[in-house]
């Protein structure tokens, strides 16, 4: 049996080679690359990517996984080996139910529809892309269609990104949520509005990268095994766990762009840098699910990274750094000023209160396409109507409504947006227990500007875990209770019944 697991893993360290090998093209092109290198790029990248997938989908490693059955269920189920070989197992059933073909083309027209949406977008044309996205919403059903049996047609597709959840989950929890989100925002859009106005000073970007750069190696951002760049659309990657990097977007006129993507980007790294050295390279490294990987980005980027006792710490910090745009501008005007509420039309731009009734819309329209009930030209009306009904504002022109998110021109219809939600609950969940188990934390990153039981908390419950566990058992594992929306909106509450004197 370990001839056979160590063959295993040797054919799965490949296959990780090389998607690592595409990834590193793929950070590059968003990065540093030349425009004119995008063709021969656009190439190499399928290449690497045709050549993981036929590793794979080999045959020798559904044989490999069918002689360790065995071996695997002879384990617990949270035993090293045997939660390798049962994510092999995931991984390679899911990869072997599509056929080869079907990926070539699936990749090849989003490669085409994303190139598209780059002048739809600008040139608020919806007419121009939507013959592309008609396609990808029945190359999404085709999709769907390799995992048969499943209640929901969004369901197969929601298992590629947050494994273990359907739409019946997800809606339950999105209405429990949504009954209590919305008095809410209503309570708080009736207050007078905030001041945010000190954010849109000018701010240059070399100070504003330091400073990100300083808080969050405090966080705990190694940099001996990560960096930062800077990139048009923040994002991290990561080629092993001993190397995760993160992209920032720096505009000299908001302050909130880069430090609030630096803060979330370093999220998302720590908990790739904080998996178990002993999974590298095999299927346990990595995230259990976009949800909680968007939990732990949530988790820094908001619950630390815009709360009070964190900028009594570096709000002088702030000031020295632009004496001029905030030398007189008080903490609390500050503190404010990043927390200003107000439904508004850009998802990445939403407020921590509003920002689910974003993903929310996204989520329905997904679904009600998939199901047929929403024509993909009778979109950019839908999603009007609903931003209408939801956040009682209504974009002018597509560019601003249903063109501005990437994930539907660049990737599938399905599965692509309730992470982001899923995150914010899961996060608060976590961050809940952890000042459960030390009280400690809030003192220590007000007084010290140290997050060290925060981060070890973090590492030891959820990090270091990597794929193990799905997000529910991780979230019972954690905090002894499954996924609930009460922690996060006891946290909502709390903050911005404060905030605006509810
Ligand atoms: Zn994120």
């Amino acid at each position: 049996m370990e001839d056979k697991l160590k063959e295993l893993k040797a054919r799965l360290l490949e296959v990780h080679d090389l998607k690592a090998a595409a990834q590193l093209l793929t950070w590059d092109q968003n990065t540093y690359m030349p425009p004119g290198g995008a063709a021969a790029r656009a190439r190499q990248t399928a290449l690497l990517q045709r050549l993981a997938h036929e590793k794979a989908t080999d045959p020798a490693i559904g044989q490999l996984l069918d002689d360790l059955r065995p071996y695997e269920e002879s384990l617990p189920y949270d035993s090293d080996d045997a939660s390798l070989i049962r994510l092999a197992r995931r991984d390679y059933e899911q990869a072997i139910k599509v056929p080869p073909e079907f990926v070539a083309r699936f990749y090849a027209h989003q490669a085409r529809t994303y190139q598209v949406w780059t002048q739809a977008r600008p040139a608020d044309d919806f007419e121009m892309v939507r013959p592309y996205l008609e396609q990808t919403l029945d190359l999404s059903r085709q999709l769907a269609d390799f995992f048969p049996g499943y209640e929901h047609i969004a369901d197969p597709l929601i298992a590629l990104t947050d494994y273990g959840m359907t739409v019946a989950d997800i809606r339950a929890v999105f209405s429990a949520l949504r009954e209590e989100l919305v008095p809410l925002v209503r309570e708080i859009t009736a207050r007078p509005p905030l001041d945010d106005s000190c954010l849109y000073r000018y701010f240059p970007a070399q100070p504003q990268l330091d400073f990100g750069l300083e808080v969050v190696q405090r966080f705990g951002y190694d940099l001996n095994r990560g960096r930062q760049d800077r990139s048009p659309h923040p994002f991290t990657t990561e080629f092993s766990v001993n190397d995760v990097r993160i992209t920032v977007r720096v505009n000299e006129h908001d302050l909130g762009d880069a430090l609030f993507s630096a803060f979330h980007e370093s999220g998302h790294a720590m908990y790739e840098q904080g998996v178990a050295q002993e999974y590298e390279g095999t299927p346990l490294a990595g995230g259990a699910s976009v949800g909680v990987h968007e939990s732990q980005s949530r988790l820094w980027e908001n619950l630390v990274g815009r709360s009070l006792p964190f900028w009594r710490y570096f709000y002088p910090r702030l000031q020295a750094a632009f004496p001029d745009a905030l030398g007189s501008v008080p903490l609390d005007t500050f503190y404010q000023a990043i927390n200003k509420v107000r439904p508004s039309l850009i998802r990445t731009d939403a407020d921590e209160v509003t920002y689910n009734l974003h993903v929310m819309i996204r989520f329905d329209l997904e679904l009600q396409m998939l199901e047929g009930t929403l024509a993909v030209r009778d979109l950019p009306d839908a999603w009007r109507a609903r931003y209408e009904s939801d956040l009682g504002i209504a974009p002018q022109d597509d560019r601003d409504g249903v063109l501005q998110d990437v994930h539907w021109y660049g990737e599938m219809i399905g599965g692509m947006f309730q992470g982001y939600t899923l995150g914010n609950i899961m996060g608060a969940q976590f961050f809940e227990a952890a000042l459960q188990a030390h009280p400690e934390i809030t003192a220590e990153m007000e007084k010290e500007g140290d997050f060290r039981t925060l981060l070890s908390w973090l590492r030891e419950n959820i990090h270091r875990h990597g794929r193990k566990f799905t997000a529910q058992e991780l979230v019972e594992r954690v905090t002894g209770e499954p996924l609930s929306v009460a922690p996060y909106m006891r946290y909502l509450r709390r903050k911005y019944g404060e905030l605006y004197g509810l």
